[in-house]
């Protein structure tokens, strides 16, 4: 069997660490990991011909099969487990987040804001869950003048004690939780069970001394700090910045009195932002850089992207959809200056016994919009029906597709959201 220790000295001879054979670069390190659907030990072979240096399997025949096998009891473990040990040769500051929303947008801008100064690294894209966090460790790497002097990691759940895990892992220094929202309620039970899920970053931060970042404003985080003593509490959002303008994108005065424009909508962008900005100030940054930083940044993750379609303006944030996230587009687009308005509005995943309540009280928000029209998709969009008797109602994607075609939006602007699940964005080619 190999330890950790052993693990890691071929880990050093290595480029980099791979658990997908699609995606293996010259000497790699190639970790096999088990899903439901695959077993990776039957990818080693192939890893090692593609140019992976060693691979990493849980199965002895596999191990037995080629000397550049190293075998371990399992693999997930041994890939957190070598994470564990990387991250602790790293003495840099490890700032993570966790929460319902936000938290890609958030990471990116902190990201953004800290590499003014620090050679940063960030969690790419999506890659936050107990897979995901440990790869990520094991690329901050580099020596010398490439040393990274900062790392930005996000942190997502959907059950109990995965936090808690993955704050094992990286062993975070400093951290925030954007928001606690109605995301994941299945997998969590209940809001009050993600408020306790998320906050194992909290418990993480006040038992190992480290140092939490705290938006004023929301009473629920600030709450949960209260329920626990750190060594160091940041809180902002307590005068500056003010938001002064929302739509089509946040502009906002900083506390020094300079109006910064951005590219992103919404008030809840703001608060990312502010918690940016706030992370920035406490490591040094000056606030010019941190102003550039939020004003230039422009997400490039098909979240929240402006497409133009004909004479039709197309808001499309499918990429994830919870009853929080939901009511925060929906209201941001009904202040939307704009003639005709419509929705296109997919099912909200993950919600178990909660979601017919939850679809329901979207029917009431979305009737409040006194939107142009409004089309819902997915089976449980059928309880929103009662609020909005003039929707439109498809039960799956593919019969909205059809009836799109037949439909022509002129002059409109379209705001598209639904769950990951739902794939909602193959909607636009039909409009
Ligand atoms: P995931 O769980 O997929 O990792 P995430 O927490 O990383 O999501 P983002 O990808 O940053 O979140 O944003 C997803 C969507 O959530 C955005 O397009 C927007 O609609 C909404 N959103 C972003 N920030 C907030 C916020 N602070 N509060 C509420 N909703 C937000
Ligand atoms: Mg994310």
């Amino acid at each position: 069997m190999t330890s950790t220790a052993q693990l890691y000295h071929k880990f050093l001879e290595c480029t980099s660490v791979s658990t997908d054979t699609r995606k293996i670069l010259p000497a790699c390190l190639f970790v096999a990991l088990k899903g439901p659907a695959f077993d990776g030990n039957q990818f080693a072979a192939d890893a090692l011909a593609k140019g992976a240096r060693y691979a990493v399997v849980d199965d002895p025949a596999v191990a037995a099969s080629d000397q550049r096998c190293l075998l371990v009891d399992d693999g997930l473990t041994a890939l957190q487990d070598l994470a564990r040990y990387h991250r602790r040769t790293l003495t840099i500051p490890v700032v993570a987040m966790t929460g319902s929303n936000g938290k890609t947008t958030t990471k990116e801008l902190i990201a953004a804001v800290l590499s003014k100064r620090y050679k940063t690294y960030a969690t790419l894209g999506n890659f936050n869950n107990h897979i995901g966090v440990p790869l990520t460790l094991l690329s901050i790497r580099g020596d010398g003048d490439d040393r990274y002097e900062m790392a930005v990691i996000e942190m997502g759940a959907n059950h109990q004690q995965e936090i808690a895990l993955l704050c094992s892992i990286a062993e975070p220094t400093h951290g925030m939780i954007t928001n606690i929202g109605k995301a994941h309620l299945e997998g969590f039970g209940g809001v009050e069970g993600v408020r306790k899920g998320k906050g194992e970053l909290f418990d993480w931060l006040a038992k190992s001394g480290g140092t939490v970042f705290v938006n004023a404003q929301d009473a629920t985080i600030m709450a949960m700090k209260e329920e626990r003593s750190f060594k160091e509490v940041v809180t902002y959002l307590t005068d500056g910045p003010t938001l002064l303008d929302e739509t089509p994108v946040v502009v906002y005065r900083d506390a020094a009195g300079h109006e910064v424009k951005t590219h992103l909508p919404g008030r809840y962008n703001f608060d990312n932002m502010a918690a940016a900005l706030a992370i920035g100030a406490y490591f040094g940054v000056t606030s010019e850089e941190a102003n550039r930083a939020v004003a230039d940044y422009n997400p490039t993750n098909n979240r929240s992207q402006v497409v133009h379609k004909g004479s039709n303006t197309i808001l499309l944030d499918a990429y994830n959809a919870n009853p929080s996230s939901m009511a925060a587009a929906i209201r941001q687009f009904m202040n939307l200056p704009a003639e005709r308005k419509a929705v296109i509005l997919g099912d909200m995943y993950e919600l178990g016994p909660e979601s017919e309540a939850e679809h329901a009280a979207l029917g009431e928000l979305v009737a409040t919009g006194k939107f142009d029209l409004v089309i819902l998709a997915g089976k449980d969009m059928k309880y929103a029906l009662p609020a909005l008797p003039k929707a439109y109602f498809f039960p799956d994607k593919f019969s909205l597709h059809n009836w799109i075609m037949d439909y022509p939006f002129e002059n409109t602007h379209i705001l598209i959201k639904g769950s990951r699940g739902m794939g909602l964005e193959t909607v636009v080619p039909f409009i």
